[in-house]
């Protein structure tokens, strides 16, 4: 048997705390492996960040908009009843989206692989700058193929793990230091931070590693569902009831329940439950037993995020165009809006001294007095609503790895979503409950 897997050659009760796309995604793999599963939710809808805000007839996205690397949505699909296809469309975007630097050059980086990143680097930039980005992006292959096999697909092993990715792992080279060191051009260097930066961490402390981000986007492409990528949320309602795995909404569990190192159930505000296993997806710092564990850690705050509802004309942009820049905003373009209309939802990272309406105009997308509808969503208001942040930990270097790696600290507790997994985001979080499925086995 594989290290790092705990075969529970029974049917166990698995009670899964928090019901975001991490403890969804594994419960559905559970409840299929032959468990009996139990979802917990404090609040009234699953899917956590992922569904829709909706207002006067405008609807937006309330958190992701798009997933790289599908192959684990149709993973978890496939391996949890029928395939994706039959629940959701799942279309390419392209471009992944447009990059608008201070010094007003513009550059729509397609999907696709290399060739397309590197015309259309060259083109923007000029000089030799397409190939020194390809490079750079192609640079992570190895790291992703080591780390993929080592790590984000299988539980982690140090004695099992190939030995360079152990190093990978141990690495003190951080992402900031990486591009500074092998990107000579100031917009190349922000193009290879923005996915930290966009996740809320501080790319000096983020580990080199997590730079494959860029090469996962350039080889698998960005990925949504027309109407909007908060239908997973239903989606994957519909598939715990497949799958019989009950779900109690507006349920808070409060805390875990020991017995001799081992965790033999939750308590929630409506009472006690027991099961042989239990799933943690969510802020480990939140639960009484597993806060002195999780002390080193810090929440990744989210954006401060702004649904505009606008009418009249508006300009046409890409589905996603990213604003560099203090702040850097991030305009996303696919809400779902009544005719005539467009439902925009901007994103905002860093210093926001004013509003980002006014913000947008100075960076050339004027849409004041277009706006008709608006909801605004600040960092605190989000991580309370969920009770923890979507993006998980901040990332402060090694130690952070180590945290990680060290796995949950009683036998029968596992670690699910973005707060246990490699990074935030679908792909990441999705990956987790894959991990955890493959540690707890089949019935
Ligand atoms: C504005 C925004 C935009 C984003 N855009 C993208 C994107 O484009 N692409 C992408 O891949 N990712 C994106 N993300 C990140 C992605 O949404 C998250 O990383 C992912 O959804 C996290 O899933 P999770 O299950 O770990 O956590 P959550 O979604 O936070 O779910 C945790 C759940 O647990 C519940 N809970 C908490 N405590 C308890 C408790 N004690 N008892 C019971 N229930 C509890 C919460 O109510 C919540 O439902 C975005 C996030 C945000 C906020």
């Amino acid at each position: 048997m594989p290290a790092g897997i705990v075969r529970v050659r029974r049917m166990s009760r698995v009670v899964v705390v928090g019901g975001g796309f991490g403890g969804t995604a594994t419960a559905a793999r559970l409840a299929k492996l032959g468990h009996r599963v139990t979802v917990v939710e404090r609040r009234g809808r699953l899917g956590g960040a992922v569904g829709f805000v909706e207002r006067d007839g405008f609807r937006w996205d309330a958190g992701p908009t798009a997933t790289a690397l599908p192959a684990v949505l149709r993973d978890l699909f496939r391996k949890s009843g029928r395939p994706l296809e039959r629940e959701l469309e799942l279309v390419p975007v392209d471009p992944l989206r447009e990059h608008r630097f201070p010094d007003g050059t513009r550059l729509a980086l397609p999907s696709g692989g290399r060739a397309g990143q590197l015309d259309a680097v060259e083109a923007a930039l000029g000089g030799r700058l397409g190939r020194v980005w390809v490079d750079y992006v192609h640079g992570f292959a190895e790291t992703w193929d080591l780390l993929r096999r080592s790590y984000l697909e299988h539980p982690w092993s140090r004695e099992h793990a190939d030995p360079r990715a152990v190093a990978t792992l141990r690495s003190r080279a951080s992402l900031q230091r990486e591009a500074a060191r092998v990107l000579p051009d100031e917009r190349l260097r922000e193009l290879a931070l923005f996915p930290a930066r966009l996740d809320g961490q501080d790319p000096r402390r983020t580990p080199a590693w997590a730079g494959m981000v860029a090469y996962v986007e350039q080889s698998f492409g960005l990925w949504t569902v027309p109407g909007g990528l908060g239908a997973l949320a239903a989606a994957m309602g519909r598939r715990l009831a497949e799958r019989r795995v009950d779900v109690l909404l507006g349920t808070a569990v409060r805390d875990l329940r020991l017995r001799a190192g081992r965790v033999v159930g939750v308590d929630t505000d409506a009472g006690p439950l027991d099961a042989e296993e239990v799933v943690c997806a969510v802020d480990p710092a939140t639960l009484p037993a597993l806060a002195r564990h999780a002390r080193r850690s810090t929440p990744a705050p989210p954006p401060s995020v702004s649904h505009l509802g606008l009418v009249g004309d508006v300009p046409g942009l890409a589905a996603e165009v990213v604003l560099h820049g203090d702040p850097m905003l991030v305009v996303r373009t696919g809400g779902r809006a009544p005719e005539g209309a467009a439902a925009w939802t901007v994103l905002a990272r860093g210093a926001v001294a004013e509003d980002v309406v006014a913000t947008l105009a100075r960076r050339g997308i004027d849409v004041r007095g277009r706006v008709e509808v608006r909801v605004d969503r600040a960092p605190l208001a989000q991580t309370q609503a969920l009770a923890g942040s979507p993006y998980g930990v901040l990332w402060r270097g090694r130690g952070t790895v180590d945290r990680k790696l060290a796995g949950p600290p009683y036998d029968g507790l596992h670690l699910a979503g973005a707060h246990a997994a490699a990074g935030a985001g679908l792909p990441f979080v999705g990956l987790s409950a894959a991990v955890v499925a493959a540690r707890i086995g089949p019935a």
